[in-house]
């Protein structure tokens, strides 16, 4: 990444010594972010050769506009030093366009080593966006294998803000394609050519596709049309009666479905309160817990705050009976720094949380919505924001 370094250097430094030092400290920061491997920025440095061609008198002219031009293109800020407009001139520049800005070295270090312990099947790099989303060389759907018969796709930013994650599970008589997409992205050609190779390694032909949601939002159901009237495939519309009728549920919300894909039997917990036609979808296999927009670091936006609370009260005493690894749910929305989200509707995540939430961060929201009762509020955890509908 391109960090700039932002710092007094004129400000409080009325010598040529002084205004040294202050460039020394900025340059000794940058080596630091250099050896983390990234590309660190000082505006001071591109601009005073300019200033010494031009000329003192051109300090001003050139000095700051170079600086605040180069905060465009830097992914992320680190502020150091003491007081400086500005270095605080840049950093309002970043926190405008919604990106990240560290306080110190040891923060910057320990955002970027999130995510560094390699985890099974998750040792990914999601697509997050660009700068410039004209100029991006990212797919419009990333295709990801967890495992073999497991397959989460991302679909780029670039393509729809929401950029939610879709996952293709494989059992033996059928497959089960969860959500389809924002809308704007070929997401039946991308998952008939996972289909045909995992077909093709199981010389299989014709395996049956049901095609689901884990809620009926638009930008998980976008790709619905592309499925209808494909051969083999049932599409289940989305809306409780249907979602109960197909997958054989008795007693929503409180009782779970069972959906076998062939020696995988999936288990489906209804999870309304988002939205009502909310299920999650425990897999035993892999452990994982698809959570949907019911929990997944981001913004937990919730429409019914009673269901919603029930709902995480009944993934939570799920999760402590069964030894779910994983919650994976459809978005992500926060920064790596603690409490920090980017702003809703970017298009460009340089810094992104992982994907993953873990059960001690949904024992977190459960502890909180417990103690809230039915009057959900507003909260800023670490890793996710609770935002609830405002009556
Ligand atoms: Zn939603």
């Amino acid at each position: 990444m391109w960090i700039m370094i932002a710092g007094p250097y004129s400000a409080g430094a009325p010598t040529p010594e002084a205004r040294a030092a202050n460039l020394r400290v900025l340059n000794q920061a940058a080596v630091e972010i250099f050896r983390l491997g990234h590309v660190p920025i000082i505006g001071v440095n591109m601009a005073l050769p300019m200033i010494e061609a031009a000329g003192e008198a051109s300090f001003k002219e050139i000095m700051m506009p170079v600086s605040l031009a180069l905060t465009e293109r830097c992914d992320a800020c680190l502020r150091i030093g003491g007081p400086s407009k500005g270095a605080d001139d840049e950093v309002e520049r970043f926190q405008t366009a919604g990106r990240p800005v560290f306080y110190s070295l040891a923060e910057l270090r320990t955002a970027m080593a999130i995510g560094e312990d390699r985890i099974p099947g998750l040792d990914v790099q999601w697509i997050h966006g660009a700068p410039d989303c004209a100029l991006t060389t990212d797919p419009p759907l990333q295709v990801h294998a967890f495992d073999k018969d497991t397959y989460i796709l991302r679909q780029s930013k670039c393509t729809h803000f929401e950029a939610p994650f879709l996952y293709l599970l494989f059992g033996s008589d059928r497959a089960l394609l969860l959500d389809t997409g924002a809308g704007n992205v070929p997401v039946r050609s991308v998952v008939e050519g996972v289909v045909a190779q995992w077909q093709a390694i199981h010389d299989r032909s014709d395996l049956e596709l049901v095609v689901a949601h884990t809620h009926g939002h638009d930008d998980h159901v976008a790709g619905d049309d592309q499925f209808r009237g494909r051969p083999h495939t049932t599409l289940v519309e989305p809306g409780v009666a249907s979602v109960q009728t197909f997958f054989g549920f008795r007693g929503w919300p409180e009782e779970p479905a069972v959906f076998d894909l062939g020696e995988r039997p999936l288990t489906l917990l209804p999870a309304p309160g988002h939205r009502d036609d909310h299920i999650a979808v425990y897999d035993p296999k892999t452990r994982l817990m698809l959570s949907g927009d019911v929990f997944y670091p981001g913004f937990l936006y919730v429409d019914d705050g009673p269901a919603y609370r029930r709902s995480i009260a009944r993934l939570a005493r799920f999760a402590a009976s069964h030894p779910v690894r994983y919650f994976l749910g459809c978005h992500i929305e926060m920064t790596r720094i603690k409490g920090l989200a980017y702003r809703s509707g970017t298009t460009y995540q340089p810094l992104e949380h992982v994907l993953q939430l873990l059960p001690r961060h949904l024992a977190e929201l459960h502890a909180a919505v417990e103690r809230m009762g039915d009057e959900l509020t507003r909260t800023v955890f670490d890793d996710f924001i609770l935002e609830p509908a405002r009556a």
